[in-house]
């Protein structure tokens, strides 16, 4: 997929229509066509990045610098018990658009709309394992 095939990057040069609640020089906001609840906003860099791993720093610090505020209005104004904030990466993990976007779902005490994950126990020993391994990908 090219950057001229994005359909945030059309959002973003306004080829595409879409429902902007905030905009500043890196980061566009707008509701998500396909809602999982009222309200669900979509957060995206300005600059077409696939993952967030691709994203720069300060980058993504712009975004994080307005992830909380737009998370509150969002919150409020949808009068939420909660609220999730996803970013899917990769088609295995969900990622159907292929411009780094965070997602903010308002959600209402017992709503339904997603449940706990499945989440298990490692075996003895695994988790210092995995987490060696982690370390061991840490440059930082
Ligand atoms: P993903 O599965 O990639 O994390 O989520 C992509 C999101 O983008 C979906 O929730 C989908 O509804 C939303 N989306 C896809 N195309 C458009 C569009 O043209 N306009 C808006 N506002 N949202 C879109
Ligand atoms: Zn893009």
């Amino acid at each position: 997929m090219t950057v001229s095939d994005c359909v945030f990057c059309k959002i973003i040069s306004g080829q595409i229509p879409s429902l902007k609640l905030y905009e500043d020089q890196n980061v566009l906001v707008f509701l998500d066509i396909g809602p999982i609840s009222d309200g669900h906003t979509l957060v995206v860099p300005k600059q077409h990045f696939t993952r967030l791993d691709e994203c720069p720093a300060e980058m993504l610090g712009s975004i994080g610098a307005c992830l909380g505020k737009i998370s509150k209005a969002v919150a409020e104004a949808m009068n939420a018990d909660g609220y999730n904030v996803l970013c899917n990466n990769g088609r295995a993990a969900g990622q159907l658009v292929e411009h780094l976007h965070f997602h903010i779902i308002p959600r209402k005490n017992g709503d339904g709309v997603f449940n706990r994950w499945p989440a298990y126990n490692y075996e003895k020993g695994k988790a210092e394992e995995l987490a060696k391994k982690i370390k061991g990908k840490l440059s930082v």
